[in-house]
């Protein structure tokens, strides 16, 4: 184990040699982030101007997501053509996502059960500025209560172009699924849309290349506003709740990911994740795995994951499997009820975590949506409709650090996944994945 920890340490090492400005972009906005904390008046008017520096680098990249996942969904598919091979991809995709997901909030509940931050906090929960909150609350625990229900209905459009306009991701794939496996069944006719969709995604793929020219502007503007908010301080206040929610992200980093890679695929770890570095440093800028999609793409295509196991798994994974985000909400939901002193009986554990698991997959993957879909992990666990108002405010105070680290998993498994499904497959360029002084720039 000591081995993983170590070349990992060493893939992240070469990784940042290779990106050193969205590294030191990172840690200068932390940095700076913490000094406008600190003197908030002189620096207010500074904020607003990186807010929007930031907010832009957000929005040019979300901008090529949809025709991105389209175009290669329609491309991916249509190339994979036998509806068997796909049925087959699709099976191990929802096993290793399900495993990964299950260890996560296995993880979750044990050390937040073992470490019990919730137990004498609840004082400092509740002088958290609760009431500015409280409608916002109300309506998200309203919205959810439905949601169980309707999860697998609203994943099939109605309209695939209102689901387009609306930027719906699940609905969108589901169609795009549906509409290239028609494709690969017509023969030639398929030709022109196949072409046409060809190029779309080769457009966007330079559109992603050009944006992330500013990426260390970007991050650096969006890492600032976010530790401006909460500056470096809340780590010693929060500081309990923050360790378990931290180790249990590290366990899933560096234990769970190397070991699935060493057991079910022959990619070695340190140059897997020195291959998808670029991916993780946005994801933490961003704290979207969505927006950070068309990285994840570029760097795990580029250096050697077959474009049918790309366009099929990324995608996917970036809506569906947010192993860090059910993580996050296990603890945070058992940290609650230990800080109110609910006895939790073993069988209310499982359904929070059964919760979780649910909870993180209809969540998008945009800031700040695991903390929304809590709601639905929170329900019907006897605390007061106070006390739920109190811990979500508490919550909502930490929320963007946490969600930057959490958003870094689940890009993370998204690629871990790929790159298992592409060696059991024979997917996979080992020449190009290996040949890390090769890389091809994608920053
Ligand atoms: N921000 C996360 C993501 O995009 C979702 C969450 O809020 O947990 O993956």
């Amino acid at each position: 184990m000591k081995l993983h920890v170590q070349t990992l340490f060493v893939a992240i090492g070469l990784g940042i040699k290779r990106n050193w400005h969205i590294f030191i972009a990172i840690i200068a906005g932390i940095l700076f982030g913490n000094f406008i904390h600190e003197n908030p008046t002189v620096f207010s008017p500074l904020v607003k101007l990186l807010n929007i520096v930031g907010q832009a680098f957000i929005r040019v990249i979300q901008m090529v997501v949809i025709p991105l996942v389209c175009s290669a969904i329609v491309v991916g598919i249509s190339s994979i053509g036998d509806s068997k091979q796909i049925g087959k991809f699709g099976k191990k995709m929802i096993l290793y996502y399900g495993i990964i997901t299950v260890l996560a909030v296995i993880i979750g509940a044990i050390l937040v059960l073992l470490f019990k931050p919730g137990v004498g906090v609840q004082e400092f929960i509740s002088q958290t500025s609760a009431f500015e909150i409280q409608n916002q609350v109300n309506s998200v625990i309203a919205e959810q209560k439905g949601q169980i229900g309707n999860l697998f209905l609203n994943m099939i459009p109605q309209n695939p172009l209102e689901s387009l306009a609306k930027g719906e991701m699940i609905p969108i794939i589901f169609f795009a699924l549906i509409f290239s496996l028609a494709l690969s069944k017509v023969g030639e006719i398929n030709r022109p849309i196949v072409s046409f969709f060809e190029s779309v995604f080769a457009a966007t793929m330079k559109i992603t290349d050009w944006i992330m020219i500013f990426a260390a502007p970007g991050i650096f503007a969006l890492t600032t506003v976010a530790v401006s908010s909460f500056g470096l301080s809340i780590f010693s206040t929060i500081s309990k709740f923050f360790a378990v929610v931290f180790l249990g992200f590290c366990i899933q980093f560096f234990i769970v990911y190397p070991l699935i890679l060493r057991l079910f695929s022959k990619v070695p770890v340190s140059t897997f994740f020195t291959a998808v570095i670029e991916a993780l440093l946005v994801a933490f800028g961003t704290a979207s795995s969505s927006a950070t999609l068309p990285l994840t793409i570029a760097c795990c295509e580029k250096r050697g994951i077959s474009h049918k196991i790309c366009s099929f798994v990324l995608p996917l994974g970036a809506t569906l499997n947010m192993d860090g985000t059910a993580l996050f909400q296990v603890v945070a939901v058992i940290f609650l009820t230990q800080a109110y002193g609910v006895t939790l009986e073993p069988i209310q554990i499982i359904q929070i975590m059964i919760l979780a698991i649910i909870a993180s997959s209809t969540c998008a993957g945009i800031p700040g949506a695991g903390l929304i879909t809590i709601a639905l992990v929170l329900n019907g666990l006897g605390l007061t409709p106070q006390q739920l108002v109190e811990g979500f405010a508490f919550l909502f105070a930490i929320d963007r650090v946490v969600d930057m680290i959490r958003t870094t998993v689940n890009v993370a498994s998204d690629a871990v996944v790929a790159a298992v499904i592409a060696d059991n497959e024979n997917e996979i360029d080992y020449d190009l994945l290996n040949n890390t002084e090769q890389y091809k720039e994608i920053i």
